[in-house]
């Protein structure tokens, strides 16, 4: 993918890019009040606001449609924000060019429909405007890649990626599950596509949102989308999540922002030294895990020609349990030993099946 770094197209985008507004525009009057208090914070870059709302179940708000365009050029006019806009279809993206919106984005279930994608990107060809692409609702990182490029083959290259956490049937304290793996594989893949984090989507309750924002820019993260309501209690959609702009200033004004490297000699021979010996420690492992590997091996052969299964639970019962207590003497979470067996024994139980399927 060919990507314009973001300072190209947001005039001193500084790290960290703030776009902040309510969820939905509701009436002039909520948009342009909230827009005057953010302006007051003086610390957001682009005003966001819902035009087009995806509702999960009918009959709730689905967005004051196009008029709310109009408000928000009257919020460009008297604040100077830039402004984005989620948009889902070909008309929507007709309706924010004709309102000269400056920056586009696709949401979480627009992206993960291709045909919705595809609709929007043939609606884009010859266009110039920044686009920001959501990751999909769904845990699928080639999912989020194809929906980016999709738009970039319409020739957008003001392109960024937006993580908002995924929606898993599974425990969390959060709305949408972080699993920051993926925009961390996808910063690996493209380093030159900048990741705004949406923590009001991920948190789904205000007051997780601080500790989320500080985590992505802990993982250098470009920006942050952050919503905003001038009442959020009485918010038409996502009322639990938002801010007001004054939490919001107190927020950022505790955000510490960190920079990717350092000029400090001393910081950086410590850091090289420190690296020497996890690079160590990372042959050591590896090196003990094929070992593993081999006698797992040898196991399954004892076992096809025992005729006995591959899965021996009681034997991965012990394991677990033994390991888990093992490591939290070690202070290694229960979760993560957990997880990192689970791996192994899948990886032993492939390779033992392989074996008595000869
Ligand atoms: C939004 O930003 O208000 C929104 C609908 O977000 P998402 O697409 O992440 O659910
Ligand atoms: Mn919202």
């Amino acid at each position: 993918m060919k990507i314009e770094p973001i300072k190209n197209w947001l005039q001193d985008a500084e790290k960290p890019l703030v776009i902040s507004g309510p969820c939905s525009a509701e009436s002039e009057d909520q948009v342009l009040k909230t827009a005057a208090l953010l302006a007051e914070t003086e610390k957001v870059d682009v005003f966001r606001a819902g035009i087009w709302k995806p509702r999960t179940r009918p009959n709730s708000f689905e967005g004051i449609g196009e008029d709310g365009l109009k408000w928000l050029q009257k919020v460009r006019e008297q604040y100077g924000f830039k402004l984005a806009v989620e948009v889902a279809n070909k008309n929507h993206v007709e309706a924010c060019l004709k309102h000269s919106i400056d920056i586009l984005w696709i949401g979480a279930r627009t992206a993960a429909n291709p045909f919705s994608v595809q609709e929007i990107a043939d609606a884009l060809q010859g266009v110039d405007i920044p686009v920001m692409v959501k990751n999909p609702i769904n845990p699928d990182l080639q999912l989020w890649i194809g929906a980016l490029e999709r738009i970039n083959q319409a020739g957008i290259t003001k392109l960024a990626a937006i993580h908002r956490g995924f929606s898993l049937h599974e425990m969390s304290p959060y709305r949408n599950v972080p699993k920051w793996e993926i925009p961390i594989e996808l910063k690996r893949l493209y380093p030159d596509l900048e990741i705004v984090c949406d923590p009001s989507h991920i948190a789904g309750k205000r007051e997780l949102i601080p500790h989320l924002a500080q985590k992505a820019m802990d993982l250098d993260m470009f920006g942050l989308m952050i919503e905003a309501h001038c009442d959020p209690d009485n918010a038409w959609s996502d009322k639990a999540q938002q801010l007001t702009p004054s939490a919001l200033k107190e927020l950022l004004d505790q955000l510490v922002v960190r920079e990717k490297a350092s000029s400090n000699q001393q910081f950086t021979d410590q850091l090289s030294v420190l690296r020497q010996q996890i690079d160590l420690l990372d042959d050591d492992i590896l090196e003990k895990l094929g070992k593993r590997m081999e006698i797992a091996i040898q196991i399954g052969e004892y076992k096809k020609a025992n005729n006995v299964t591959v899965l021996q639970v009681n034997r991965w019962q012990e394991i677990l349990s033994k390991r888990i207590e093992q490591g939290k003497g070690m202070n290694l979470r229960d979760v993560f030993v957990k997880k990192l067996l689970e791996i192994i024994h899948e990886e032993s139980i492939r390779s033992q099946t392989n074996i008595t399927s000869k």
